[in-house]
């Protein structure tokens, strides 16, 4: 099970870090909003503790856009009663629960098995550029309405770069989203697949969604 705490109180993330460990999660850290938003995008967690009071942008905000872009792991908010939101916003902006600073140990890790147990909420989640569509949640892809047959791994990456549209990604990115971080084969099996991709999503429509960034990597407009 693999955890991420979104948390910059060093004291709290190590505290949260030590226990989550000892019951058996892999843990990863954020300490900042902008870092936490890219880390839920580019790597998938069982489940998220979301702080609210973050550098970079806040809690609510990351849940929201991490949302908007997909992301489907649950999100366990730890909220506090002041400030300019409450518990209510944290559910309609897509969080699956909420816990109230200061929270006990127990009861958090309670929750978050309990989320665990439910897994990803189902939320139909369209991601769309241009005429081109997917729903992150039944891998349907379609263009100008036409259902498009993609393989597991063209979809993850036509998935991964439709994430985040007009961004480019290199193919270390790629890799280690759609491969893992293990993978030690050549990285140039993206180049395949985004060939493959072509030929699917862009040639029969006559149009170029996926582009090359030269020097950089690939990215869909
Ligand atoms: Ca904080």
């Amino acid at each position: 099970m693999r955890a991420l705490i979104v948390e910059d109180e060093p004291g709290i993330v190590s505290y949260l870090r030590r226990h989550l460990e000892s019951e058996g999660f892999v843990v990863e850290t954020a300490g900042d909003g902008d870092v936490a938003l890219d880390m839920l995008l580019t790597r998938p967690y069982d489940v998220v503790t979301l702080d609210i009071v973050l550098p970079g942008m806040n809690g609510y905000e990351v849940c929201r856009r991490a949302r908007e872009m997909g992301v489907v792991a649950p999100i366990l908010m730890l909220t506090a009663k002041d400030g300019a939101y409450d518990e209510a916003d944290a559910l309609e902006i897509g969080a699956d629960d909420f816990l109230r600073k200061p929270f006990s140990l127990v009861v958090l890790v309670a929750r978050l098995r309990a989320l665990l147990r439910r897994g990803p909420a189902p939320r139909a989640q369209l991601l769309e550029v241009g005429d081109l569509a997917i729903d992150t949640r039944t891998h349907m892809v379609t263009r100008s309405g036409k259902a498009i047959d993609l393989t597991p791994r063209e979809y993850q990456i036509l998935e991964y770069l439709m994430r985040t549209p007009g961004v480019p990604r290199s193919k270390v990115e790629i890799l280690e989203y759609v491969w893992g971080p293990d993978f030690l084969g050549d990285e140039n099996v993206v180049e395949v697949y985004v060939r493959y991709l072509r030929r699917k999503i862009d040639a029969p429509f006559g149009l170029s969604t996926l582009k090359t960034v030269r020097g950089v990597g690939y990215k869909v407009e």
